[in-house]
């Protein structure tokens, strides 16, 4: 709950509302269990023991990077089930990766994630918990937020939505919108939805193909909103929020690197402001498809930026402890 709802609720046990501001206070800071409140009264922590959880978050694993201090870290959801976080330490600042979903039911052709497809949505308050608790055992303040990691965030709409309320909030962990960036497989109904709503986040389309016949074998969404849909949804995006969209290509050998996709690509963007992040694919051992070679991704990089596309090429972080792009899985995979 945002402090105000949860100064509603306690008005209704007859509590005074900087009742409320203290216990989102605690909660922000990580605290999981209502003795630890220590600015409240005695009978007041019991009572509220009884009336209400707080469905933590606990750490099952913690793995770091040897060769750049990524930290990858499996926490248990209350239920049993767990997810993935990642903390990537950057000059600017530090940024955490968060999943959304238990699994992901978008079937990607390249993603490990969405193997053994979509468990169940994240709730609002496990989302944050993921940024509360990655803080604290990784001891680094955060700075930057991305929702990259397990499951589709538009397909968890309002948790999500709830959860960047949440994280946004001034007496929580205060991060503003422009330091976060949602990433969609394009559901176009969630753009349309989410640029109504006008945050000043950074909107991330994994796109990955220019045309339908490339981006349909790769992304079963495509099959549903072919990429006509998506980019019109994108340009709807911007004209409503002025935020430029970033445009993810993973580079998969022989899919989707040539010159006629890099030119096909050019051809969309160019004058629209958008930006493109190249990442070299991360194998997936059971998703059988091969990265494009390094070559391959400079020539790519080289022509879209000839024909006037701004691009990056993504360093890899983390990939010693399978943290990169489309490797999280692991968490989510249940035992056999
Ligand atoms: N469902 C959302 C967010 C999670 S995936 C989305 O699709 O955007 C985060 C990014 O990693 C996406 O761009 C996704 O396409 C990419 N990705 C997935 N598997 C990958 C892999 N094996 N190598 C590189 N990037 C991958």
């Amino acid at each position: 709950m945002l402090p105000e709802e949860l100064a509603a609720e306690f008005k209704e046990l007859g509590l005074p509302s900087f009742r409320a501001k203290q216990v989102f206070g605690w909660l922000s800071r990580g605290v999981s269990d209502f003795a630890d409140m220590t600015n409240l009264p005695r009978d007041l922590r019991i009572a509220l023991a009884e009336r209400y959880e707080i469905p933590a978050l606990t750490m099952l694993r913690k793995q770091v990077s040897a060769q750049d201090g990524t930290v990858k870290f499996l926490w248990r959801l209350p239920d049993g089930e767990s997810v993935e976080t990642v903390l990537m330490r950057y000059k600017h600042g530090n940024s955490v990766c968060i999943s959304t979903q238990v699994g992901c039911r978008m079937g990607c052709a390249f993603c490990a994630s969405t193997l053994g497809g979509k468990i169940r949505d994240l709730r609002a308050s496990e989302i944050l918990d993921e940024v509360i608790r990655t803080g604290i055992e990784a001891q680094a303040e955060i700075s930057n937020i991305v929702l990259m990691g397990i499951g589709e965030p538009l397909d968890n709409y309002d948790n999500v939505i709830r959860f960047l309320r949440l994280v946004n909030h001034p007496e929580g962990q205060n991060i503003g919108m422009r330091h976060i960036s949602l990433s969609t497989c394009g559901l176009v109904e969630g753009i349309d939805r989410l640029a109504q709503l006008n945050l000043q986040l950074t909107l991330s389309v994994s796109l990955h193909a220019p045309d339908d016949e490339t981006r349909s074998k790769l992304m079963p969404i495509n099959r549903a909103h072919g990429v006509d849909a998506l980019y019109d949804a994108c340009e709807r995006y911007f004209q409503k929020t002025g935020r430029r969209i970033s445009f993810e290509y993973a580079m998969v050998r022989d899919m989707n690197d040539s010159p006629r996709h890099a030119s096909m690509l050019a051809d969309r963007l160019r004058g629209t402001g958008a930006h493109v992040n190249l990442i070299r694919l991360n194998y997936v051992s059971e998703r059988g498809l091969l990265p494009s070679t390094e070559e391959r991704v400079r020539e790519f990089a080289k022509r879209l930026s000839d024909a006037g596309v701004t691009v990056t090429v993504r360093r890899r972080l983390g990939s010693d402890i399978d943290a990169a792009c489309g490797q999280l899985r692991r968490g989510q995979m249940r035992k056999p």
